[in-house]
């Protein structure tokens, strides 16, 4: 399923400046900024900075510079965060079922207590 890329999404507007964003990291292929509802000590959201709606689309779409400098990036915020010792988490998020919100790519990075079980049971 192809989904159209909504230049509108929050995410898009973090990008373009349009909305505030308090940011912890940037270079040229990913930006990193907490996330406004946090759900543990660190979280974090870590975004490509070309658009892509999902993991789906920027895993068959993204070229191989910009997936091996996003993913160096996602290693990079959770050392900055300094949670690399106690360990953290990443998971994105994609379409219903993975209940994705904001139609752009991003990773969470969590940490800072232990995170429980991977999946909730309710
Ligand atoms: P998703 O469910 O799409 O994987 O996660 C979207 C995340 O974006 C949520 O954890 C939510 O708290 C966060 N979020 C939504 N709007 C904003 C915003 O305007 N700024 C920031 N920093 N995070 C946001």
């Amino acid at each position: 399923m192809f989904m159209e890329y909504d230049n509108n999404n929050i995410f898009a507007k973090i990008l373009r400046g349009e909305i505030p964003c308090d940011k912890v990291f940037e270079n040229d292929y990913a930006i990193a900024f907490k996330d406004i509802h946090p759900q543990a000590p660190e979280h974090l959201l870590v975004i490509p900075r070309r658009a892509y709606v999902s993991f789906e689309d920027f895993s068959n779409n993204a070229n191989d510079e910009e997936i091996s400098g996003f993913i160096r990036a996602v290693g990079q915020v959770a050392r900055d965060a300094g949670i690399v010792g106690t360990g953290y988490r990443i998971l994105s998020n994609h379409g219903n079922d993975g209940r994705q919100e904001i139609p752009h790519f991003h990773v969470h990075v969590l940490g800072g207590h232990d995170l429980g079980g991977m999946i909730p049971r309710n």
